[in-house]
């Protein structure tokens, strides 16, 4: 083929990625970003956006040096390799890269009061720009300010402490007794709590059963009937999956260890980022959504794609190995690789904490607490065997 049509869709970590790695294999790229919005880095919503550090513009990420077309993607048709446009225009393709990221999980809407609150500006998500604005210019308002932070995970603890540095109180609600401990491991999530728990009020295993929106603030009831007001309530729980159709359902797009869906094989439809959905050798799927692995996933994608071609190598498996980071109430939470995918963990140095993640024999991930240049050092072991991992030094999961 001389000159191939690509397209990527979605102008995030994993789409800008692919755009560039494609431009720089001397392949011309159209790269989809939705209809009126200039691609940003996510990772700033919190860190910078929202807590008014920088204005959404200073947050967009850099030419790819892709035709970048402000069209959101509504559809595509495999077969006929045609993409359906905003505009009610189609856009042709030879290999298609679908990196379309995630959206929020939202609050259940069995939740009474949960439409009212929102309408009222005092619940949101924080996943976009468009939401960190709403959530600075409440807190512009409000000095200090009451947020109830909805979730226990990475996103929602690095942003209760961003909120807490800049005076505001702070309380933590979350379904989990150890927030994090699923995407971080036990061992490192209780650090994590202890480092929350002189910073603010934490209402743990507890859920959201209805909410009373108040002309200044709202008041939310939780499932043991306990109540706790605020002037602002943030939803960062979890995301879902976002993909153009044919796959607008929760389950995001399946991949194979070469990033091609597994819904149009042969169709060189790739997948990289938060939409896609991998399997790992002995374990089920799995999704990762941090900057550094959708960009990984973005260059893998768009490798493999240059090999369908024939105009690269094998790249190989895709296998997650980047690394990840929070800073929280002052200390620093790394992590490389997947811990969801282990079913066992270690910690092999106390202080400063690291833990190691194990399938079977094979070392998936590493976390820490203010570990992060010997959790680097410990980096090419993943995801080979370790002969540490021996059946008396198993007992420390
Ligand atoms: C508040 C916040 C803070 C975070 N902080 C960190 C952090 O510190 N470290 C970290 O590792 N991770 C962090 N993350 C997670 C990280 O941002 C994501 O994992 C990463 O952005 C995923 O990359 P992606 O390319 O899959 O999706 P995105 O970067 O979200 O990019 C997807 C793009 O596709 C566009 N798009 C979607 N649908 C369409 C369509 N139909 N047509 C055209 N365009 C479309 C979207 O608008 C978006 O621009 C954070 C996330 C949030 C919400």
């Amino acid at each position: 083929m001389s000159s191939p049509s690509i397209a990527v869709i979605g102008a995030g970590a994993a789409g800008t990625a692919a755009a560039r790695t494609l431009q720089a294999a001397g392949v011309e790229v159209d790269l989809y970003a939705r209809s009126g919005e200039t691609p940003y880095n996510r990772t700033l919503v919190n860190k910078g956006i929202a807590i008014g550090l920088l204005e959404p513009a200073q947050a967009a990420l850099p030419d790819t040096g892709a035709t970048t077309r402000l069209e959101t993607v509504r559809g595509l048709d495999p077969r006929s390799r045609q993409l359906r446009l905003d505009s009610g225009d189609t856009g042709a393709y030879d290999a298609l890269v679908i990196a379309t990221g995630s959206r929020p999980r939202a609050l259940d809407e069995e939740v009474i009061g949960r439409d009212q609150a929102i309408s009222a500006g005092r619940l949101t998500t924080l996943h976009s720009a468009a939401d960190a604005v709403r959530v600075r210019d409440l807190l512009a308002t409000t000095q200090p300010a009451r947020v109830l932070m909805i979730g226990g995970g990475l996103v929602a603890s690095e942003t209760a402490s961003l909120l807490i540095d800049a005076s505001h109180d702070v309380a933590l609600i979350t379904r989990a007794a150890i927030p994090g401990a699923s995407a971080i491991g036990e061992h490192v999530a209780r650090r994590l709590r202890d480092l929350h728990r002189p910073q603010h009020a934490a209402y743990l295993e507890r859920t959201v059963r209805s909410i009373r929106t108040h002309t200044d603030r709202i008041s939310i009831t939780l499932n043991d009937g306990s109540k706790v007001e605020g002037d602002l309530a943030v939803v960062a729980h979890g995301t879902v999956p976002a993909a153009p159709s044919p796959w607008t359902g929760p389950d995001g797009i399946p991949v194979d260890s070469r990033l091609r869906s597994l819904h149009a094989p042969r169709q060189r439809i790739y997948a990289a980022g938060g939409v896609a959905v991998h399997h790992y050798p002995g374990h089920g799927s799995y999704r990762i959504d941090h900057w550094d692995d959708s960009v990984a996933q973005g260059i893998h994608a768009a490798k493999a794609l240059l090999h369908d071609l024939g105009m690269a190598g094998d790249p190989g498996q895709y296998l997650p190995s980047s690394l990840f980071s929070a800073s929280i109430h002052g200390h620093t939470l790394t992590g490389a690789g997947h811990p969801a995918l282990g079913t066992r963990s270690r910690i092999i140095c106390e202080e400063p904490l690291i833990t190691a993640h194990y399938l079977g024999d094979a070392l998936v991930a590493l976390t820490g607490v203010d570990s992060a240049g010997p959790l680097r050092d410990l980096m090419p072991r993943l995801h080979h065997p370790d002969p540490a991992a021996d059946p008396v030094t198993r007992q420390g999961a």
